[in-house]
């Protein structure tokens, strides 16, 4: 979906205050996404043993206050998903952008 409309180049994504801006690494064209970020909350999965992101801290409720996107769903191939960022630790590394599908629930994340 973060693919430049001037010339196609893959976007960048860079935390601003409010949601995220997209820079084309190209051209210089920039986008702002309004959206949440939320807090991230890492545990260790008992099972893989392995460190995992918390995908949502917040209620369940919150989920509908989120602003929606046109992305397809991996799963259902639905077109519409709820989408918010999480801040990884360290604040130079690019916000990963989280998906829900809003008819399926199901959630993905997008490295940039
Ligand atoms: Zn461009
Ligand atoms: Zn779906």
């Amino acid at each position: 979906m973060d693919f430049c409309p001037k010339c196609g180049t893959r976007m960048r994504v860079k935390r601003v205050e409010g949601g995220v801006k997209l820079i084309c690494p190209k051209c210089g064209h920039e986008e702002f996404r309004k959206t949440k970020v939320l807090q991230a909350k890492y545990e260790v999965s008992p099972e893989t043993r392995r460190e995992a992101l918390t995908v949502l801290t917040g209620e369940e409720s919150e989920i509908s206050t989120l602003p929606t996107t046109q992305v397809e769903c991996p799963k259902c191939g639905y077109g519409e998903a709820y989408w918010w960022i999480i801040q990884t630790r360290s604040a130079d590394e690019a916000p990963t952008q989280f998906f829900k599908c809003k008819r399926c629930g199901y959630v993905w994340r997008e490295y940039s």
